[in-house]
This record gives C-alpha cells, sequence and structure tokens, in this order.
C-alpha cells in the first residue's frame, strides 16, 4: 500500500470536565496518555469563563476575574446541565455570576459586550464555549484539528445530563465519541499501566476529592472488565470547604489585628479565597506555607503563616467526613473494608498527605492506596479521569457508531457478574490432621463478570472410596484474629501506663490482625464420583454462562466417563 492510500488516523482526545477544573489529554503514539497544558501552561484548566470589555476570558484568567468581575464571571456550572433551576444548588455560584431560571433549565445573566444589554447564556451555551476553548487549545498543542473526545462525568449523571452535553460539544465542533464516568476513567489509567494484557482480578475504591464535591466508587475489575458495584456521593465536601477552613482561621488572625472581618466584604473574601486556595495547596508539598495579601480589608495588607499539622487540625472534621463516606460505600456493596485490594486516590483535593494517611490507616497494610504520598509511583490524582478519557478515546477512535455503543459502553457499567463466589466443597473423610474435614476451595469470586469458566484439579482421597463434591454459593468473610489485649500484654510485657497515649492507640489499630475465612452460604448442586482411587486426581469444570446457567463437569483425570449437571441461573 502506498503512503496516500493509509487511512488518515483520527485525532482524539480525552475531556475530564469538572465544576472546578477541567483537562485534556491524548495518548502519544507509544501509547501513554499525556495531560496538555493550555497556552498559559496550566494543565487544570479552572472551568471558568469570564467576559470583560469584549473579551472572553477563560481559565485560570477567568477565575482570577472573580475578584474584579464576579458578575460576568460564570463558575461552578457542570452540575447545573440538564437540570432545572428548582433542583440545582446555587451555593457555589455565590460569588460568581449567579444562576437564573430559564424555559430550558438554568442560565446566566451576563454582560457580554461593553455598554450592550446582558445576555442570557443558557448553560448548554457555556459549556459548548467552555468545551471550545479546551478543543483550540488541544489543537494548539497537538498541531492538528480534533476529529472527536471522550468526556468523563460523575457516575450520577442522568442520560439527559449526558445528551445535553454531547449536544452543547458537538455545537462547539467537537464530536463526542463517547461519555464514560470518572471512576471507570481512573481505573483506566492505572489499568493500562500494567503491562500485562490480562489484568489481575481486584476490587477497587475509587475515591474522587474535587473542588465542590466528593464521589466513592467500588469497582470490581474482572478479567479485564470493569462492573461499577455502589456508589456514594457527598456534595458539600471537596476542596473548597478546606479552602474555607483556612479562611476562617486566617479571618480570625485578621480581626485580632485590625478588628475588620475580611469575610463581610465580598471582594476582600474573594481575594482571601484565592490566596488559601494557592496556600493549601503548598501545604501539600511542604510543612509550611506563607500567605501575603495586600489591601485585604479596610487598607490592611495580610502576611502570615501557617504549618501543615494546624492545616490538618483545621480541617480533621472534613477529613472524618470523607473516612465516613468511604466506610459507607463500601458497605453499601455489601463488602467490607477487607475486600478492596486497592483504592485509588483522585481528584485535587487527594494530594492532601492528611487524607491519604487516613485512608491507609483505615485500610489493612494489604490494600495499596494509590495517592502522591503514600507511593511515589502512583500518578497525579488531578489528572486521572483526563488520562482514562484519552485512553478510551484511542481505543475506540476507529470504531463504528453502533459498536462503540454495543461493545464499550456495556463492558464498563452493566455487566452481569456474579452475586456470589462459587466454591466447591471436597470431603475428605482424612483431614490434614486425620479427622474428616470439608474443604472450600473458592473457584470465581463474587462480582466475576459472566461469561466465566474455571477448572481445577485436586486430589480426591488418600485412602480410596467415593468421592462427594459439592458446589457452593460461598462468603468470605473477615474475622479479627487480634490476640486479646491482655494476653499480649502478657507476652510484651507492655507497661499498662500507656493506655491513654493517643499514639499507642493508634498503633494497636495498626496491629490489628484480620484474618479471611470462606464460609458456605448454600449448597448449589452435588456430584458423586464413584470407586475413586488412592490418591487420584479429581478435575473439576464451572462454567456460569451470560444468562447466570451454571455446568459442572467432574471427571478422574485419566479415567472414563465423568459427571456433568446444568443449573438454571
Ligand atoms: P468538582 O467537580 O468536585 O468541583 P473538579 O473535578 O472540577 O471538582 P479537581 O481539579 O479534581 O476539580 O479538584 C479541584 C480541587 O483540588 C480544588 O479545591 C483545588 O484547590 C484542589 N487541589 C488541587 N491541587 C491541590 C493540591 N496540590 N493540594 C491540595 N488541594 C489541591
Amino acid at each position: 500500500m502506498s503512503d496516500s492510500e493509509e487511512p488518515q488516523q483520527k485525532t482524539v482526545i480525552g475531556i475530564a470536565f469538572g465544576n472546578s477544573n477541567s483537562s485534556i489529554a491524548f495518548t502519544s503514539p507509544d501509547g501513554k496518555a499525556e495531560v496538555i497544558a493550555n497556552e498559559e501552561g496550566d494543565r487544570q484548566i479552572p472551568s471558568v469563563l469570564s467576559y470583560v470589555g469584549d473579551e472572553e476570558y477563560h481559565g485560570a484568567q477567568a477565575k482570577s476575574h472573580l475578584i474584579r468581575n464576579p458578575k460576568n464571571t460564570v463558575a461552578y456550572f457542570r452540575d447545573f446541565i440538564g437540570k432545572s433551576f428548582a433542583d440545582i444548588d446555587p451555593t457555589y455560584a455565590h460569588s460568581s455570576a449567579h444562576p437564573i431560571q430559564h424555559e430550558t433549565g438554568v442560565a446566566f445573566s451576563v454582560e457580554e459586550k461593553a455598554g450592550a444589554e446582558p445576555s442570557t447564556l443558557t448553560v448548554s451555551e457555556i459549556t459548548t464555549r467552555h468545551i471550545r476553548r479546551l478543543k483550540e487549545s488541544a489543537a494548539d498543542f497537538l498541531g492538528k484539528t480534533i476529529d472527536g473526545c471522550v468526556i468523563t462525568v460523575p457516575t450520577d449523571f442522568s442520560e439527559a445530563q449526558r445528551k445535553l452535553l454531547s449536544e452543547a460539544s458537538k455545537a462547539s465542533g467537537l464530536e463526542v465519541l463517547q461519555i464514560i464516568q470518572e471512576p471507570v476513567a481512573s481505573l483506566l489509567a492505572y489499568t493500562a499501566r500494567e503491562e500485562t494484557s490480562h489484568p489481575a482480578d481486584k476490587t477497587v475504591l475509587v475515591l474522587d476529592i474535587g473542588g465542590t464535591r466528593t464521589d466513592a466508587a467500588v469497582i470490581a475489575s474482572r478479567g479485564g472488565l470493569f462492573t461499577l458495584l455502589a456508589t456514594q456521593h457527598d456534595y458539600e465536601l471537596g476542596g473548597r470547604h478546606f479552602d474555607d477552613a483556612l479562611v476562617d482561621h486566617f479571618s480570625k488572625e485578621f480581626i485580632k489585628k485590625h478588628k475588620v472581618d475580611p469575610r463581610e466584604n465580598e471582594r476582600s473574601l474573594a481575594k482571601l479565597k484565592l490566596e488559601c486556595e494557592a496556600t493549601k495547596k503548598t501545604l501539600s508539598l511542604s510543612n509550611s506555607a506563607q500567605i501575603s495579601i495586600e489591601s485585604l480589608a479596610g487598607g490592611f495588607d495580610f502576611h502570615s503563616t501557617v504549618n501543615r499539622l494546624r492545616f490538618d487540625l483545621l480541617s480533621k472534621k472534613l477529613a472524618d467526613q470523607i473516612v465516613g463516606l468511604v466506610e459507607s460505600v463500601v458497605k453499601k456493596a455489601g463488602m467490607d473494608l477487607t475486600d478492596i485490594n486497592e483504592v485509588i486516590l483522585a481528584g485535587g483535593t487527594s494530594h492532601t498527605p492528611k487524607i491519604a494517611s487516613r485512608i491507609q490507616q483505615l485500610f489493612p497494610s494489604t490494600t495499596a492506596v494509590q495517592a502522591p504520598s503514600t507511593n511515589p509511583n502512583a500518578l497525579n490524582p488531578s489528572e486521572l479521569s483526563a488520562r482514562g478519557a484519552a485512553i478510551q478515546a484511542s481505543l475506540i477512535a476507529e470504531f463504528e457508531a453502533e459498536d462503540i455503543e454495543q461493545s464499550t459502553h456495556p463492558a464498563v457499567t452493566v455487566t452481569p457478574h456474579l452475586a456470589k463466589a462459587i466454591g466447591v466443597v471436597i470431603h475428605s473423610p482424612e483431614g490434614d490432621e486425620g479427622k474428616a474435614e470439608d474443604k472450600v476451595y473458592v473457584f470465581l469470586d463474587a462480582e466475576t463478570a459472566v461469561p466465566a469458566r474455571r477448572t481445577a484439579t485436586f486430589v480426591g482421597t488418600q485412602v480410596g472410596g467415593d468421592v462427594l463434591i459439592r458446589i457452593v454459593e460461598a462468603k468470605k468473610e473477615s474475622v479479627d484474629v487480634t490476640p486479646p489485649k491482655e494476653v499480649k500484654e502478657k507476652v510484651e510485657g507492655a507497661d499498662e501506663d500507656d493506655e491513654d497515649d493517643d499514639d499507642d492507640d493508634e498503633e494497636e489499630e495498626e496491629e490489628k490482625v484480620i484474618k479471611r475465612v470462606t464460609e458456605v452460604e448454600k449448597v448449589i448442586a452435588e456430584a458423586l464420583l464413584k470407586d475413586v482411587k488412592k490418591g487420584q486426581k479429581i478435575e473439576v469444570m464451572l462454567n456460569v454462562a451470560g444468562d447466570l446457567t451454571l455446568t459442572v463437569t467432574a471427571r478422574v483425570v485419566g479415567g472414563k466417563g465423568g459427571i456433568r449437571g446444568t443449573v438454571p441461573g
């Protein structure tokens, strides 16, 4: 084939569209996803548009206009897409253009041109303008026209919201190939790094702590397919609340010195908020940070410092709330903390070291917590959604529209899966200690996507005779086997006076020993293999079809025939 006949490769990008920030990413020819900086060098591009004179500002430039020109600066609008005015929470838009009621839902009244009447910009129109700017930044960076994109949204985005987002993007000249869920994108960003085409089966919790909200999701990753098991959201918990903790702290200091409360003046408050956000980010990297604001309020400048310990104390309640959210999503998934193999911390606020350490303390040490402060190889939490979206975009770029609909979409969301683990119990008349015992072998973990098939061989009997095989539904349970305190004290000669010491309590929590045991819940089928010779191997194969019908085959290895049975799903 000559060069001219080669099919033209499409240029596609991934877009993470948040209430606070958006980012764009592309996949390089070697398959690595990279986040693109806009013309100002920002990879986290504030989802903000501001109108000053005849100019439209976007991103960080627009965000800085929240101080001088808040009425014509539109921010925090993503969650308003497809919502009626009565259903939105306008709190976050308090210090920017106020949302107003409109026949299509929500809009903003903005002076777009100097001296002209304010125009009414619907949320869809603002979204179109925002995506257009993101598309232009990507095109500038890559030096190519962008043919399509994959956009990430939270798991609670409705079909109607997705449709409107797609239309808004199309109106900007950017075709949406697919809209995927944020936690799935974060998980994709990590699994794409694994150098195997068969990623290990695991249960992952994605905790996304953004600017205005926190979302948690439990996802089963089985045989490379993802199944969303449970989600939980907190719409009043995000980076903004951490900023507010600092705003209150510094305001008190300012009042003490100057008898003026900077929170009472809109402009002073906007200045303080922006600086507190920057101070908070510094504290993620170093132990102390300075804040310096000229003419903060009443004509007084403000200079101060804060250390990480103080910040952690000021934001302790917020960290407690995050821990609570994690516990509740795990419970909602019908699991306990020890069932989670990996926690992925996503969203800008996940840079906060204290949050990562609180999450690490919550889980057993065997659970990997992916965050910059707990794992030096962790990916940047602010970039996960965009990277995942870019990876997905490059995977489906050449697909036909209906193939995207039919194959990729259900694969990451609604794949049928096993509600319970399925195992095999082999009755052994002479167990490890010479006594009769039942041994449970889990073949298929709960949440395994179907169809699935597993085969295993066992030694049937050490003495010869009939072997009873039972196929069961099983449940893995955690049992606390931590030695009682008195026993431990005796062994270690611990000092009782230490009991009230907080640090010691924390250490004890870390020493907790949890063991996993498999409990049989229900027998689904039984098979009897007759006259099995001493030491002969038995092969059992379980096959679960897409409709959950289970087929069991058992045979003596090397023997003739076998048993086969089917149990409807
Ligand atoms: P949402 O939709 O919840 O508003 P988002 O997805 O738009 O969030 P993100 O970029 O994930 O936004 O998160 C933004 C938040 O992360 C902001 O509050 C920002 O201050 C915070 N953040 C960013 N970097 C850091 C850092 N290094 N340390 C602490 N917080 C940070």
